[in-house]
């Protein structure tokens, strides 16, 4: 099956970036915002995407396809295959948003909703035809990395998940199908854990932000880029492997290290903190000069790791 025409519903950081990935593979793209600075925003993160791949050599790809705002929904998906739903984390939005999609695009047409957590049994309740529903939840800038997590909901049809997973790999996308839906799915469960350690750590003053984000940068964070957790951890227990690792520091999860699930108060004076830290430590740059440096890094990230099966 050869996706040309797709929809993108929300035309925000994702939806943008979902833009550009599908342009730059050569599948025309129409796109529906009621914000009229949507546009604008585009052509920003369209500048991005171009120069981003005229630096990657990484997959062929087709010439740059069209795109086009339209004024309503209706015309976005009407001749659309696949129907990209990238509008505010949401459940009634999304639902009513699906509801006007299925009364103007095909029944064959595949709505993948780039969700950040919401299940997707939750999001197809009440759809005429759920099994074409499933969550295609991206990375951003979506234009470069290749994760896209495939997760079905209860009436998700198999060959629904087949036809995202022949998609997104023919976009250059490492598609992880997730086989047991659950909130959050994987990366961003992970991260999650993450970041709330993070946040005590810069507020009971141990860390400050920038402290934070040169102990993952110069240290783990190079190892996780390429090898990711367990495998790093396979070769950190040396020639008796993960066995090993495990008898060493599986004990030392039961240490009183972490707060676990516990989650600082998101109070004014912890939003002053963090953001405060944070505008200082790169503050000089604007959010665009931020974004090419963090593009070139991934784009030397992205060809360095040719060398290695991922
Ligand atoms: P965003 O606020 O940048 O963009 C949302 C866009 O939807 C806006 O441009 C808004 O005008 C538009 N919109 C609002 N109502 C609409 C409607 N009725 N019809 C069409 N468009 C409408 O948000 P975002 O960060 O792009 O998030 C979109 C989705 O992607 C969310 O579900 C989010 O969880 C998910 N997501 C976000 C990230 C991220 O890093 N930001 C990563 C992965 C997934």
């Amino acid at each position: 099956e050869q996706i040309k025409q797709a929809a993108v519903i929300g035309g925000g950081v994702i939806g943008a970036g979902w833009v550009a990935r599908l342009i730059e593979n050569g599948i025309q793209v129409r796109i529906y915002d009621p914000d009229p600075t949507a546009p604008h925003k585009l052509a920003a993160v369209l500048g991005n995407s171009r120069h981003a791949y005229s630096k990657l050599t990484m997959a062929p790809r087709r010439p740059e396809a069209h795109f086009e705002f339209t004024a309503d929904l209706a015309s976005a998906v009407q001749a659309a295959e696949w129907i990209v739903e990238a509008v505010p984390e949401r459940l009634d939005l999304k639902q009513a948003i699906y509801r006007e999609i299925e009364q103007a695009a095909s029944p064959r047409a595949v709505i993948a909703s780039s969700t950040s957590g919401i299940l997707p049994t939750d999001l197809q309740a009440g759809l005429q035809y759920p099994e074409r529903l499933l969550v295609a939840h991206p990375f951003n800038p979506v234009y470069l990395l290749p994760l896209v997590e495939l997760v079905g909901g209860q009436a998700t049809a198999a060959q629904t998940v087949q036809r995202a997973l022949d998609f997104y790999r023919s976009l250059g996308m490492h598609p992880l199908h997730i086989k047991k839906e659950i909130e959050a799915f994987i990366a961003d469960r992970l991260l999650e854990a993450v970041w709330r350690e993070s946040l005590w750590l810069v507020r009971d003053g141990i860390a400050s932000t920038q402290d934070v984000d040169d102990a993952i940068r110069y240290g783990f964070g190079l190892r996780w880029a390429q090898m990711g957790l367990f495998e790093t951890y396979r070769i950190a227990g040396g020639e008796a492997g993960m066995r090993h690792f495990m008898e060493q520091f599986g004990p030392c999860l039961t240490w009183p290290w972490t707060k676990l699930t516990e989650v600082p108060e998101f109070n004014d004076e912890l939003v002053d903190l963090i953001a405060g830290q944070s505008d200082a430590q790169s503050g000089h740059y604007s959010i665009r000069e931020l974004e090419r440096i963090r593009d070139n890094n991934l784009i030397a990230i992205l060809q360095a790791l040719k060398t290695y099966d991922w």
